[in-house]
């Protein structure tokens, strides 16, 4: 019937938009990667949960998902696909939606909150700070190599508050990289681990530490002067004294 492309945010259930809480109600199918809790949580009883997750050797090829969707969207189902963040910020959620379309399927889309903006958030890192940081650039830190790969070099010169996804493997790379494209080594960084999610961690160090920083995926990487930042380290201690 329909297939509704969903964005789920960055983790916190409460992240969610309402009309990605409504869909997920109602569905009838629910086909998620690695928020499996998320969905069954928020599914209604007796709703089909199909975790289509990409695990590090056991891949679950995109054409599949995209093939369930097709067969799932002919039957006489409603279809929530449930994406971590934003569908269409490196969600393969475009892929989706062309593959829908092209067997002509009716399809929506529900943007969602993307790690890229909440992630800092999360650490008390404003992306864009009056003075400090006028603009931000969101790129992939997964493809160092090849036609879709980021000009480090360049992007050192753009100015700005640079975000990297999915860059911690990569992560002594991109440094250098920025590094010699004319970023100081004593750049602030904050990584953010599992944003929002109980077991969210917070790493900041230089440029020039990145490579050796200790961190595990998944991780948003800001870099630049706002994240030496933490605008909610006083709201935090002042809220339990609101609360009480
Ligand atoms: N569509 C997603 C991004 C998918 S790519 C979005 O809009 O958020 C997956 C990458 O997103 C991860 O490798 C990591 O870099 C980042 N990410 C996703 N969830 C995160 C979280 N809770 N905390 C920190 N980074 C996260």
């Amino acid at each position: 019937m329909t297939v509704h492309l969903v964005g789920a945010g960055p983790g916190d259930p409460e992240l969610l938009t309402v009309r990605a809480a409504r869909l997920l109600a109602h569905a009838d199918v629910v086909v998620h990667d690695r928020l499996a809790s998320l969905a069954s949580s928020l599914a209604r009883p007796g709703a089909e949960l199909i975790d289509v997750g990409k695990r590090p050797g056991a891949p679950y090829p995109q054409e599949n998902i995209n093939a369930l969707l097709v067969q799932l969207g002919r039957q006489d189902l409603e279809v929530v696909r449930l994406k971590g963040g934003d569908p269409f910020v490196f969600g393969r959620g475009g892929e989706e939606a062309l593959a829908l379309a092209e067997a002509g399927i009716t399809f929506t889309v529900v943007p969602g909150v993307t790690s890229a903006v909440s992630a800092p958030a999360a650490a008390g890192v404003p992306v864009t700070h009056r003075g400090i940081s006028a603009a931000f650039t969101v790129v992939t830190g997964h493809r160092m190599t090849g036609a879709e790969s980021v000009d480090w070099e360049s992007l050192a010169r753009v100015g700005g508050t640079i975000i990297v996804l999915m860059g911690v493997a990569h992560r002594g790379s991109i440094a250098e990289r920025l590094m010699a494209g004319g970023l100081g080594g004593a750049t602030p960084v904050a990584a953010v681990r599992n944003a929002t999610r109980a077991d969210q961690q917070v790493v900041r160090c230089r440029l020039d530490e990145l490579a050796t920083a200790r961190l595990e995926p998944p991780c948003t990487i800001v870099i630049g002067a706002v994240a030496d930042l933490d605008v909610t380290a006083a709201a935090a201690s002042l809220t339990p004294a609101v609360a009480r």
